[in-house]
């Protein structure tokens, strides 16, 4: 099945939810996350703001600065990504694509991002992950070394196998309401 039939129904899934069940799911993957060794040594973390039922970690923000942590969230330039500091969710205001993004602040270095917590629309067993198919995490992805990409999902969200070009990035780690997957390289 082509990328754009399995994004249409996968969409359609998601955003079937009920805003209570993106709420207590996504407090449970918020969690799961939390207990992650990846998380829990990261000193700079990339969260988001969700749009259109993505699973909601950005109440994360709290309990990471209170840790210590730095966080980031996306701001869409052009064809890229640039991730910014954000110490409270006041700061984020509906930007491009009706995503609440930081109007101001330091922009952070990818390289500088020690896990970055990935929204997208399907994802499969493999660490595979289907977005919205403009690319934008893809090429985050591929400017990753050693840090850490968790995608998170609902239950929903899984696929057997995504269909995938050269350009699709892995994640690795899948956080989901009930399971944690990870992904050799
Ligand atoms: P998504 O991952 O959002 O579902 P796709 O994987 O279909 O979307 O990618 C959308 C477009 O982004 C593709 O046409 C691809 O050429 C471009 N793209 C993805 N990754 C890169 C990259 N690393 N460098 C340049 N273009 C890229
Ligand atoms: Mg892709």
């Amino acid at each position: 099945m082509p990328k754009i039939s399995v994004r249409q129904r996968q969409l359609i899934r998601r955003e079937a939810l009920s805003p209570e069940e993106c709420d207590r799911a996504s407090q449970l993957i918020a969690r799961r996350l939390t207990q992650l060794p990846e998380y829990l040594a990261a000193r700079t973390v990339a969260l988001y703001s969700p749009i259109r039922n993505e699973v909601d970690i950005s109440a994360l923000l709290p309990a990471a600065l209170g840790a210590g942590k730095r966080v980031v969230f996306p701001r869409v330039r052009d064809a890229e990504i640039d991730f910014l500091v954000v110490t409270s969710l006041a700061q984020l205001l509906p930007g491009r694509f009706g995503v609440a993004e930081p109007l101001a602040g330091e922009v952070v270095a990818v390289a500088q991002i020690d896990l970055l917590v990935v929204p997208g629309v399907a994802f499969d067993g493999s660490g595979h992950r289907l977005g919205y198919g403009k690319g934008y995490y893809d090429r985050v992805l591929a400017r990753l070394k050693k840090q850490t990409a968790v995608g998170v999902a609902y239950r929903v969200q899984l696929v057997d196998a995504l269909p995938t070009e050269e350009h699709d990035q892995r994640l690795n780690v899948l956080v989901t309401e009930e399971t944690i997957q990870r992904f050799p390289d």
